[in-house]
């Protein structure tokens, strides 16, 4: 069955009394080159455990079936799961979930389904709710091994912007403080049914231990303070945390007070984070 042909997404949709639904962010892959090049890019090797974010119609998880040992994919569309009967069969390996991801404990999932053991995250996201998805997974604290994600392309330029790019930004430095988001390819409008209004990439991040050695929210703290207005300059939006000791944090850090927070590094936050929350 290909399930990547317009023709046939329309047959399996009508069939079932369902249409793609605006306010769940469904277009769905339909070209099969596409989704392959994605279950490629993750490396997977026949033992791994893999998490997919939206099932859809199982195109995606099809493809990481067939190259994982176990799959569960989470799906919030009810509608759907009564397609996956014929779309996913004879896939054993394969669990689809009902229900809204970002209600999901990322950790009680592993435990339940990966033994607790590592696992690779993928998913063609809903647009709608892609950093709150990110940043969830991100800060799971489940041992994620790696995140491999389809989402807007500025938000792929944005993610894996370098500091001193004007797409450098809050979201970016969150990221950074668990991975390097890199942008695997990029994928046209066309490879979707129905069309998005947008173009999309592929970005992936590789999972280790944060490279910082503060914790996560000292670090977002700084992060979110340092990009509050973009336009002002880093010692003056650190005020909020670091009252009047902002220049003198920022000296002892050796950052010149006058920099703006898309020039600064992961590694100079978290030594910022390191000297405010050592002080207080
Ligand atoms: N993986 C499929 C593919 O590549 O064709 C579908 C991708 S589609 C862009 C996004 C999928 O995520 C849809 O099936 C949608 O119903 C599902 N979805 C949307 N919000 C969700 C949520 N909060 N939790 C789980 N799934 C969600």
């Amino acid at each position: 069955m290909n399930i990547t042909s317009p023709r046939e997404i329309t047959r399996l949709l009508a069939e079932n009394g369902l249409s793609p639904l605006k306010k769940f962010g469904q277009n769905f892959l339909c070209d099969e080159n596409v989704v392959q090049k994605i279950a490629d890019c993750m490396h997977l090797a026949p033992g791994d455990f893999v998490l997919e974010i939206g099932t859809g119609l199982g195109a995606l998880t099809r493809a990481l079936g067939a190259r994982a040992k176990k799959v569960v994919s989470v799906e919030i569309d009810r509608g759907l799961l009564a397609l996956h009967k014929e779309t996913l069969a004879g896939l054993t390996n394969v669990t689809v979930l009902e229900g809204d991801i970002l209600k999901y404990d990322l950790k009680g999932l592993c435990a339940e389904h990966f033994g607790g053991g590592p696992f690779h995250v993928c998913g063609n996201l809903p647009y709608y709710i892609t950093s709150r998805i990110l940043m969830q997974v991100l800060e799971s604290g489940a041992p994620v091994r790696s995140l491999t994600a389809m989402v807007q392309k500025e938000v792929a330029g944005r993610l894996s912007a370098r500091p001193g790019d004007t797409d450098y930004g809050a979201l970016t430095a969150s990221c950074l403080y668990f991975a390097q988001p890199e942008t695997v390819f990029t994928v046209s409008r066309s490879c979707f049914y129905p069309a998005p209004d947008v173009d999309s990439a592929i970005i992936r991040m590789e999972l280790s231990h944060p490279t910082c050695d503060v914790p996560r929210d000292g670090y977002t703290a700084v992060v979110r303070a340092a990009f509050s207005m973009r336009r002002k300059t880093i010692c003056n939006n650190l005020k909020a945390l670091a009252g009047e000791d902002a220049k003198l944090i920022l000296k002892s850090c050796k950052i010149d007070p006058n920099a703006r927070a898309q020039e600064l590094t992961a590694s100079q936050f978290c030594e910022i984070a390191k000297s405010i929350f050592q002080k207080l």
